[in-house]
């Protein structure tokens, strides 16, 4: 059996190390475009902030590790075109410039996805940084020392954890979202304003309901214009999101409109020959129950292996996301699963959200903090759709419980009662998640 694999940092390199572990007698080549992989892009915020013990830490695979597992690695070749029909690819050596073709039997479609970069004016500034992948990281921490002012566009997890890294640094920071909140698509305003509250008490200015519209470079840096104003800074870092990296497969398998590959339940494309995982594809988004895009590494993990298990035969179905996450901000924790009451209305999901807030432990400890918890949930059927929550204390594995409720469509009276310890050095008689549950069950009983 011959397998092409395109691209390989998360997905791709699971797939790769699944694949020879259950089938060491398949031919496996792996394309991919950087003569890295398995970089984890999660670190970029922390390395610019100093919190990484050693860069090359930021790496769990390597080619010779694929080598040595029975893969051809061919780095630094790019993929140019794929002809599913005849089941070709065509691959451009970005060293030598050599072309060539190859074919498959079966196509590991693994490419992810790419930094929205839209045709503004001045996009091509010098003092524009993206922040992607290594040679991104590279070029970010290279220059950190050097300014002394930076510009984040993107409220978004990654440019809240790079504002968060610079305003930390002493750099004076600027962040733009053209949405009027920061983390507006993965936290309600109750949670965002407190974060809001911790940047402006960092000194960071926040540019928010602003729409970025042109880039100029000057003598000290750039200037950002955005439809209400103007800003500048030594550099800027575009943040504003992701779009899958699909267009070779363009009207040869079946997309979302934004171009995200739909698959299966065992990740096989409208072509059962081709298989595809990560940030390329669509997610099976468990609390709506619908196909979404959700470009996470844990997806793209879990998408990998999967592929490796159905490879040959279709065995092991994918269990969806609940797009699971959190983030720490200046000492917060601030974790989320499912759906936000905001995320229930954009996806026009009927939802009621209850909040509580409780000291995490007993007030007779000698230190306690409070946390603010959130739930979502369907009023008719009681299922539990999202949880999201906010404290100095690490309640980031609260997120992961909510998953575990959504994935097991648990109602918010089954939540309310599962048993939870209690021991005073870490939680209350009744949890924060009890509680929370609790206040929606009696929310729901009033209604
Ligand atoms: C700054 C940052 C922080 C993040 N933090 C988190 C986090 O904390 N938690 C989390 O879950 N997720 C996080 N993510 C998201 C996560 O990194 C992505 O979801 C993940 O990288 C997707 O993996 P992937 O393998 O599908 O795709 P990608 O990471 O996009 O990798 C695709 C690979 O394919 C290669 N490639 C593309 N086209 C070709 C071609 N034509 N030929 C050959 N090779 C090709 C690329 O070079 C690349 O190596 C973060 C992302 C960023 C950018």
């Amino acid at each position: 059996m011959k397998i092409i694999v395109v691209g390989a940092t998360h997905a791709g390199t699971f797939a790769t190390q699944q694949i020879l572990t259950a089938h060491p007698d398949y031919e496996v080549t792996v394309y991919e475009r950087n003569d890295t992989l398995s970089f984890l892009s999660c670190g970029i915020a922390l390395w610019v902030g100093g919190h990484v013990s050693d860069p090359n830490k930021m790496f769990y695979s390597s080619p010779e590790a694929l080598t040595a597992l029975g893969a051809t690695m061919a780095m630094q070749h790019e993929v140019t075109s794929i002809d599913a029909a005849t089941r070709t690819v065509s691959v451009t050596d970005l060293v030598s410039g050599e072309q060539t073709l190859d074919h498959y039997d079966k196509l590991v479609f693994t490419p992810g996805s790419a930094p929205i970069v839209p045709p503004l004016p001045g996009i091509k500034s010098l003092n524009l940084y993206l922040c992607k992948n290594w040679g991104d990281a590279k070029r970010l921490e290279a220059k950190t020392a050097d300014i002394r002012s930076v510009i984040v566009i993107g409220a978004g997890y990654i440019g809240a954890e790079l504002a968060e890294q610079y305003a930390l640094a002493g750099k004076d920071v600027t962040l733009i979202d053209a949405l009027p909140r920061v983390l507006a698509k993965n936290f309600d305003q109750n949670i965002t304003d407190r974060v809001e509250d911790l940047y402006r008490a960092h000194g960071t200015k926040l540019a928010l309901g602003e729409k970025v519209v042109a880039f100029a470079d000057d003598e000290s840096g750039i200037t950002v214009t955005t439809d209400k104003g103007s800003y500048a800074a030594d550099i800027a870092i575009l943040a504003i999101g992701f779009r899958p990296a699909t267009t070779l497969l363009k009207g040869q398998v079946d997309m979302l409109p934004n171009g995200a590959i739909l698959t299966d339940d065992y990740m096989r494309t409208s072509r059962p020959e081709i298989f595809v995982a990560g940030d390329s594809a669509a997610v099976h988004y468990n609390p709506t129950g619908k196909a979404d895009y959700i470009p996470l590494a844990t997806n793209a993990v879990r998408q990998g292996i999967l592929v490796g298990a159905n490879i040959e035969v279709a065995t092991e179905k994918y269990l969806g996301t609940q797009a699971t996450s959190a983030v720490e901000l200046f000492d917060h924790c601030i974790a989320a699963s499912g759906l936000t009451q905001e995320g229930a209305k954009a996806r026009g999901v009927a939802a009621a959200t209850v909040d509580i807030e409780q000291p995490y432990r007993p007030e007779f400890m000698t230190s306690t903090t409070n946390v603010l918890a959130s739930l979502t949930y369907d009023p008719a059927t009681r299922r539990v759709l999202g949880g999201a929550f906010y404290s100095q204390h690490d309640v980031s594995m609260s997120a992961n419980v909510i998953s575990m409720a959504i994935q097991t469509q648990m109602t918010i009276d089954q939540l309310a009662m599962v048993d939870f310890f209690f021991q005073p050095n870490f939680d209350q008689p009744l949890s924060w998640i009890s509680a929370v549950a609790m206040a929606a069950k009696a929310r729901a009983d009033e209604a």
